[in-house]
C-alpha cells in the first residue's frame, strides 16, 4: 500500500481525547524578515527549488540549453544569499531574463521567531497559501540540529501529540522542506560570520514524513546533493510513527538514519496511543526495522514517550526488552511534554529512571531526552499552530 493511502483523516482517540480544541498558544504577528524577489511567490512559474538536479536537468534540456547549465543553476540555488536569477553571474543575460519569465526561486516568510533561554529557536514560517509550519533549531555545544516539518499538521492522530490534534492540512512541497533548511542555515551563517552550520537534520517537526514520501525523497535528494545543500546522509534522521511500506522504500532508496516512534511494547497500548498500529502492528513494524539496511556501526533510534500510568511500568520496560531483542538500536526515552489540551502527564523522575535502568541492565543504550525549548512550545509533540485552525477550519 502506498504510504499516502494510510489514514487520511485524523483519528481522535476516544479513550484519551478530551474533545477540546487547541488553545493557549500565543500568536504574534511580527518579524517578517525576508525580502522576497518579486516573482518568488508566483505559482504559475516553475519553482526551481522544487526540482532535484535530475529534474532541473530535464527542465533545462527542454529549453534547448546545454545540460551543464542545470548544474550551474542548481549550485546557485543553494548558495547563501541567492534569491534571484540576476545574481547568477555565469549565465548569459538573455538566459537569465528568459528564466525570470518561466521560473522562480521560492523562499519562506518568517511569521514569528522565538528564542528560548537555552538558545533553542522556534521559527513559524508562513507559506504561500497562508498556512503555518514550524522548524526548531537546537544548539548543543557549538553544534546545531534542525528539526524540520514535512506536512502542515498530521493525519496520524497520535493521542499524545498536539500536531496530531490539528489533522492534516496538506503535504509540504520539496521546496518548502528544503527552504526551512536554507532559511535557518543562512541566518546561522550570517550570525556566526559564515562559521555557524547545521550539523544534523531531523524530520521530527510537524507531520509524518513517510506519509509525504515523494516530496520527502525529492527534498532528501536536494539536501544530500553536493551541488545542493551537501548534507551527509548519516547526518539526516527521518522519524516515523510506523508506516511500514515507507520504511521499506526509504531503506531501499536512501542511507539516512531511521527513528521509530514506538511508544509502547504491546499492541493493545500502542493501538490506543497510535492509530497506525491498527494497520501495521508491532510485529510488522519491527520486522521492517530488522530488514532496514543499516550501514556499519549505525543503529535505529527507538523513541519512547513515557506517559504516566500508561506505558511506564517496569513490566512495560521488560516487555520492551523482549520485543527489541537483537534489533540494532538505541532507545530515547522522552518524558511526556505536557499540554493543557491533552490528558497525558509525565511520570515521576524515579519512574523514568527505573524504566531506563531496566533497559540498560538488559544491555541497551537508553538515554533520557529532555526536550529543549519547552517554554516556547518548541518541544517534541508541541508543534501545532492555532492559526492553522482558524485559517483552514
Ligand atoms: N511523525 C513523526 C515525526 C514527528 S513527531 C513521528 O511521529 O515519528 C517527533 C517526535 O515527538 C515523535 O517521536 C513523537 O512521538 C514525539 N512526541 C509527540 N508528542 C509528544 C509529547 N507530548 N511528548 C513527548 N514527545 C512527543
Ligand atoms: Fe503525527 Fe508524529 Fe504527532 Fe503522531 S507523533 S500525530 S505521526 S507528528
Amino acid at each position: 500500500m502506498a504510504p499516502e493511502a494510510v489514514g487520511s483523516k485524523p483519528t481522535a482517540h476516544p479513550k484519551f481525547s478530551k474533545g477540546k480544541s487547541i488553545a493557549g498558544f500565543p500568536f504574534f504577528y511580527s518579524l517578517v524578515t525576508m525580502i522576497m524577489p518579486d516573482n518568488s511567490t508566483n505559482s504559475s512559474l516553475t519553482d526551481l527549488r522544487d526540482l532535484t538536479l535530475q529534474e532541473l536537468t530535464d527542465f533545462i534540456a527542454e529549453l534547448g540549453e546545454p545540460r551543464f547549465r542545470a548544474r550551474q543553476i542548481f549550485s546557485w540555488l543553494y548558495r547563501p544569499g541567492i534569491s534571484s536569477f540576476s545574481e547568477m553571474t555565469n549565465l548569459a543575460l538573455a538566459f537569465r531574463t528568459r528564466l525570470e519569465d518561466i521560473a522562480r526561486i521560492s523562499s519562506l516568510q518568517v511569521d514569528k521567531r522565538e528564542e528560548a533561554n537555552d538558545g533553542t529557536v522556534k521559527y513559524a514560517f508562513r507559506l504561500a497559501d497562508n498556512t503555518l509550519i514550524e522548524s526548531v533549531l537546537i544548539p548543543d555545544n557549538g553544534r546545531h540540529t534542525l528539526c524540520v516539518s514535512s506536512q502542515v499538521g498530521c493525519a496520524m492522530g497520535c493521542a499524545f501529540c498536539l500536531t496530531g490534534t490539528m489533522g492534516l492540512r496538506r503535504n509540504l512541497t520539496a521546496a518548502e522542506i528544503v527552504n526551512q533548511v536554507i532559511h535557518t542555515r543562512n541566518e546561522l551563517e550570517a550570525k556566526a560570520n559564515g562559521k555557524g552550520r547545521i550539523n544534523n537534520l531531523v524530520f521530527m517537526g510537524m507531520g509524518e514524513p513517510l506519509a509525504n514520501y515523494d516530496n520527502l525523497r525529492r527534498a532528501l535528494d536536494i539536501l544530500i546533493d553536493d551541488h545542493g545543500l551537501d548534507f551527509s546522509q548519516r547526518r539526516i534522521t527521518v522519524s516515523t510513527c510506523g508506516l511500514v511500506p515507507g520504511i521499506e522504500q526509504l531503506g531501499a532508496e536512501t542511507k539516512v538514519n531511521l527513528a521509530i516512534s514506538l511508544h509502547a511494547a504491546n499492541n493493545e497500548t500502542r493501538s490506543r496511543l497510535l492509530p497506525i498500529n491498527q494497520t501495521y502492528d508491532i510485529a510488522a513494524l519491527l520486522e521492517a526495522c530488522r530488514a532496514y539496511p543499516l550501514p556499519k556501526r549505525r543503529r535505529i533510534m527507538i523513541e519512547y514517550v513515557l506517559l504516566a500510568g500508561i506505558n511506564d511500568s517496569p513490566g512495560d520496560a521488560r516487555q520492551l526488552v523482549r520485543i527489541l531483542h537483537k534489533l540494532r538500536c538505541k532507545i530515547n526515552l522522552l518524558p511526556c511534554n505536557e499540554t493543557d489540551d491533552l490528558p497525558f502527564r509525565r511520570p515521576e523522575k524515579a519512574v523514568v529512571e527505573k524504566f531506563q535502568h531496566i533497559l540498560q541492565e538488559a544491555g541497551y543504550t537508553a538515554i533520557i531526552r529532555e526536550s529543549r525549548g519547552a517554554e516556547i512550545s518548541a518541544a517534541c509533540g508541541q508543534l501545532a499552530n492555532k492559526n492553522n485552525k482558524s485559517i483552514n477550519a
